[in-house]
């Protein structure tokens, strides 16, 4: 026999793989048999709360290498030219459960944590540039009325556009979502935007507003509402199986990072919110800058402690980082840290993946499950050389802002209306053949149980969007 023998959780070696201890061939089991007791129980507590949104996905290690020079806008030790910086991915779909197919029709989580010489980076982004809402106050309302009936417990596009047509700042990202990309071929052939704007910090403390793009180097492609519904059956891991064994066979993905950048000035007057979720700034005003090449090279070897205990959030920002007014981005601020210490506990920056690869000197100290000692002294300010606050940090902070306080809308600028991206999306970007595709994907979508006065709504919400588009869904649906 091996001396590799089995052991319990505290180390000791297991007598049995087989039998429990039992008084006599037939009798009863005994309580003192530590090692099925240990078992059963772990058995029962293995799955831990799935996230609500995003709990099916997966994903990889990888690097991200700085190719150009971008400190003109950020100081971030990570961006400067030639820094190679070791990461993470996680790829998944929004609405559906921990065992739900990888193709169904939904956007696709793209959160990325970067281990900075200076602390962690995430990027919790989308591989949409926008998205359904732009105040936070609607999104749980948005992902149950995405999720299932409490009745039935199904699934439900009645409810779907209902919200949605009740919410015409959805427009664009319905209109994105019903498109081919509503449905990547695999996570390899998608981009992943931050969507979101967030802010960068030169050496000279000038703030500029960014938008980081990162754009897949394997082409973006799509699988139609068919082929996704027949891999749903056949391999509801589809997309989990496709990146794994690509990184297994050394096939290593890439994504090439680039960035819009607004000057700070130009966002008061911008012809749109350039905060509003739910837009775009069309590239001929901001052009896309090179910076670096992400590539993903190594994957996880427990799916549990390296990828289900994974914790993003758009708060983890370093030095020449920064978030904006974006509400839902602030929102998230609180929201993803808060659904981690739900699901983890409070400690779970010190689970290995999530943990820092620079010494961590916190004032945080003790609660469930803590990993990493604290030191004295566990208070500040104090006369026994604790650490202390880097104020370089603070000259960070630029935005000014006034006003009563309201619960309103943003204030419009000239070109903020709910219908006008969708629109150039649908005319100006779709050629014919994804247009029809469109119009078909639509068509299909409502056809599946949308009813009056729902569906009325549904046809004027495609008209606004773009009247052919509009007139082709009804045509469809009423002669369907
Ligand atoms: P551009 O013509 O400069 O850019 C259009 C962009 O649309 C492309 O660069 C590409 O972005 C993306 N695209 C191409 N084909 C599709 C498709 N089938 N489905 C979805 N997106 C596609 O125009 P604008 O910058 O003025 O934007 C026009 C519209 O394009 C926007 O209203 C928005 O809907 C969409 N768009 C804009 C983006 C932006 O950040 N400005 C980003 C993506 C889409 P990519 O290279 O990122 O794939």
């Amino acid at each position: 026999m091996s001396d590799k023998y089995a052991t319990t959780d505290g180390g000791a070696p297991v007598p049995s793989l087989e039998h429990s201890l039992t008084v006599g061939p037939d009798g009863p089991i005994l309580l003192q048999d530590h090692y099925l007791l240990e078992q059963m129980a772990n058995f029962n507590r293995e799955r831990i709360p799935e996230r609500q949104p995003h709990a099916k996905g997966g994903g990889a290690f990888g690097e991200f290498e700085v190719t150009h020079d971008v400190s003109a806008f950020t100081k971030a030790a990570f961006l400067q030219p030639g820094v190679k910086t070791e990461m993470v991915a996680r790829f998944s779909t929004v609405a559906g459960e921990r065992g739900s197919p990888d193709t169904w029709r939904d956007p696709r989580g793209f959160s990325l944590k970067f281990y900075t010489s200076e602390g962690n980076f995430d990027m919790v982004g989308n591989n949409t540039p926008v998205f359904f809402l732009r105040d936070p106050m609607k999104f749980q309302n948005f992902i149950r009325s995405q999720k299932r009936m409490q009745a039935s417990n199904l699934r439900d596009h009645h409810m779907q556009w209902d919200f949605w047509t009740l919410s015409p700042e959805s427009a664009h990202q319905v209109t994105w979502l019903m498109s081919d990309r509503g449905i990547p071929k695999s996570w390899r052939h998608m981009n992943g935007y931050s969507s979101h704007t967030y802010s960068w910090v030169n050496a000279d403390d000038e703030l500029f507003w960014v938008k980081y793009h990162f754009k897949t180097d394997q082409g973006i492609d799509y699988l139609t509402q068919e082929d996704a519904d027949r891999l749903a059956g056949e391999d509801a891991d589809y997309h989990q199986r496709d990146l794994f064994t690509a990184i297994e066979d050394g096939n290593f993905p890439t994504w090439t990072l680039h960035v819009q950048v607004m000057p700070f000035e130009d966002a008061k007057t911008y012809r749109f919110n350039p905060f509003d979720l739910t837009k775009v700034w069309p590239h001929s005003d901001y052009p896309l800058q090179q910076v670096g090449k992400m590539t993903l090279n190594r994957n996880v070897v427990d799916y549990h402690a390296q990828m289900e205990q994974a914790a993003f959030e758009p708060n983890n920002v370093v030095p020449g980082t920064g978030l904006s007014p974006d509400k839902m981005l602030l929102a998230r601020g609180f929201s993803y840290a808060d659904a981690h210490r739900h699901r983890l506990g409070v400690n779970y920056k010190q689970i290995p993946v999530n943990e820092p690869k620079v010494e961590v000197r916190a004032y945080s100290k003790d609660g469930a499950m803590r990993i990493r000692n604290a030191t004295d002294p566990v208070y500040a300010p104090n006369s026994m050389g604790g650490p202390e606050a880097d104020p370089r940090r603070a000259s960070e902070v630029h935005w000014a802002s006034d006003g009563d306080m309201v619960r309103t809308a943003y204030a419009l600028r000239a070109e903020d209306d709910d219908w006008g991206q969708a629109g150039t999306l649908v005319r100006e970007v779709l050629d014919d053949e994804a247009r029809d595709r469109l119009v078909q994907n639509i068509v299909g979508h409502v056809s599946d149980g949308v009813k009056e006065p729902v569906l009325s709504r549904v046809f004027e919400y495609w008209r606004n969007v773009d009247p052919d588009l509009g007139k082709k869904v009804e045509e469809g649906v009423r002669g369907a």
